[in-house]
């Protein structure tokens, strides 16, 4: 459906956890949410979103793969809301043994973050030792038989500004899609601004990427000759989207926002035994949308990203 500003809403990101194994630094550390939703109960809400006109639906967190269950919630969502495309993102450090499962419970698209491929420079980011296995967990992906394997990249300055390069050679070799987000500021985080690098940069340093046509998207996709896989630039701070928005995102513990940058949550849970008052107010939280994030505003910083799943 449309929202009061004429955007139609069409995706649903829904949040399993917010635990993580993980600890990058851009994120925010909020503790976890306590109360999770079961595979039965994310699938009674997503069947409502599907009646208010959502095709897409990604499974994100916290780190979705520390729920064990997700090939079951994904199956369940995918039988109660029948989406296009059901699609997951997750950090890749148990990709490995999930892969298999998520293709065979209906998932068809896998975003895996990696901002660097260099051993060290990944520990320092996330806090584990774990590049090697978030590797294997992405070849799993590319031969799992999805229809699209993307690698999510953050670029910071004097972090990982220089895995740029090893990145984009992924794009080359590989049927992948290496997409670059610019660094979102967080709560209280005025130096974000200095440490992002922008799409503009990127285009910058890498003048061989061809722009490739296609638009209206969040990312825009770039090849070059003899690549196998696209380049994505996705700018939400220094081309901001969010005129085009189409999102709606569902937390762990059944609260929809209904915007990534702005603080409001409404609570479904009290619709959960009531089909046609959760279709209802799916409804009117949708019109609640706002026009868009203040991240240029102070105090307009992203909410702990653990808690939403980008
Ligand atoms: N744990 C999973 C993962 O890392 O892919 C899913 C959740 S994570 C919050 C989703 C995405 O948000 C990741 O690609 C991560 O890089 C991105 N992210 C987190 N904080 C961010 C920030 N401040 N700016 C831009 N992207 C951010
Ligand atoms: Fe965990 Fe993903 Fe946040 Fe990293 S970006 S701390 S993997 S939720």
């Amino acid at each position: 459906m449309k929202d009061s500003f004429g955007r139609e809403i069409d995706y649903l990101r829904i949040s399993v956890t917010s635990r993580c194994n993980f600890r990058c630094a851009y994120c925010g550390a909020a503790p976890p949410l306590t109360e999770e939703l079961s595979p039965g109960e994310f699938a009674a809400f997503a069947a409502a979103f599907a009646r208010a006109g959502i095709r897409k639906i990604r499974l994100t967190g916290g780190e979705p793969l520390v729920r064990q269950d997700l090939p079951a919630i994904a199956a369940a969502v995918k039988t109660a809301a029948s989406p296009e495309t059901l699609a997951v993102t997750t950090n890749g450090y148990d990709l490995q043994r999930f892969a298999q499962p998520l293709a065979k419970a209906g998932v068809n698209a896998v975003n895996v973050s990696l901002d660097t491929l260099d051993p060290a420079c990944f520990r320092a980011i996330t806090g584990v030792d774990g590049l090697p296995r978030v590797l294997r967990g992405l070849e799993a992906a590319l031969n799992a038989g999805f229809q699209r394997v993307k690698v999510n990249a953050v670029l910071m300055r004097g972090v990982n500004e220089d895995a740029a390069g090893a990145l984009i050679e992924l794009a080359r070799r590989y049927a992948l899609d290496i997409r670059f987000i610019e660094l979102m500021p967080g709560e209280d985080d005025p130096a974000a601004d200095g440490r992002r690098v922008t799409a503009g940069e990127i285009l910058a340093e890498y003048p061989f990427l061809e722009p490739l046509p296609g638009g209206g998207e969040t990312a825009e996709y770039y090849t070059a000759p003899g690549f196998l896989g696209r380049v994505g630039l996705i700018a939400p701070v220094s081309r901001r989207f969010c005129s085009d928005c189409s999102r709606i995102r569902l937390l762990s513990d059944g609260r929809v926002k209904p915007c990534l940058g702005q603080p409001e949550t409404y609570d479904l849970r009290p619709f959960l035994s009531d089909p046609g008052g959760l279709y209802e107010e799916i409804r009117r939280v949708i019109l609640l949308k706002p026009a868009g994030h203040r991240f240029s505003e102070p105090g307009g910083g992203l909410p702990p990203m653990n808690r939403i799943g980008g």
